[in-house]
């Protein structure tokens, strides 16, 4: 029980540095319409999120709604979305993910994980943040940035992303949810990279097991 309350309070503390240090986070993808930033979320698998900034307005406002995009043949497509790496798996996936839209969901984005799941090029992580970022739902979508900084801040220990997303919908109040995905993300970015992660500018190292243990080697 006693273990029960340290973590809770430990993790309040590491919150509560994070939204101090990155109030103004929000997603990085532009968009002003659920289908724009489910379209800017496939685009953004392996890519960087400035780059899809850059890749979007080709498509958007001429291709603003499935019935638009498909008018596209996949080779436009693909050359429109070129730069993004992966262009043709993505160019196959957006155009089948507006043809599912189209034919089962009236041409609307859906509102549910499990309907966002079933469309092309949709996973778990690209639904979570469609339905964070366009519906409001409260989220916690894992990437890279997140399964990294999560378990070095010992928010979660576990080895996939799902579970990974299982362990901090646990950890963190559900009021949280979507912004702690943003505050992660944003610190694995500016601070906690991949390799070298800057711990000695960083005010979670007090509360870092991964930088206490000596886990990692910072810059
Ligand atoms: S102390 Fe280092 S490893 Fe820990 S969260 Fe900060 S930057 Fe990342």
């Amino acid at each position: 029980m006693r273990e029960v309350a340290a973590l809770r309070i430990e993790t309040g503390r590491i919150l509560a540095i994070l939204r101090d240090m990155y109030p103004d986070a929000h997603c990085a993808l532009d968009f002003t319409t659920p289908f724009e930033l489910l379209i800017a979320t496939i685009l953004s698998a392996q890519c960087t999120d400035e780059r899809v900034n850059m890749i979007t307005p080709r498509l958007f406002p001429r291709y603003l709604s499935p019935e638009a995009m498909l008018a596209l043949r996949q080779e436009e497509l693909e050359e429109l979305i070129r730069d993004c790496g992966l262009f043709r798996s993505k160019a196959k996936n957006i155009l089948g993910a507006c043809l599912l839209l189209v034919m089962r969901h009236g041409g609307e984005v859906p509102r549910t994980m499990a309907a966002l799941e079933k469309l092309p090029g949709v996973g778990r992580k690209t639904a979570n943040v469609v339905l964070s970022n366009a519906f409001g739902v409260p989220a916690i979508a894992v990437d890279t940035h997140v399964f990294r900084v999560s378990r070095r801040l010992g928010l979660a220990e576990s080895d996939t992303p799902e579970k990974v997303e299982r362990e901090l919908r646990r950890r963190i109040p559900k009021r949280d949810w979507s912004a702690a995905h943003h505050w992660l993300i944003h610190h694995g970015r500016r601070l906690c990279h991949a390799r070298g992660p800057e711990c000695l500018r960083c005010p979670l190292s007090p509360y870092c097991p991964a930088y206490r243990s000596g886990a990692v080697h910072p810059k």
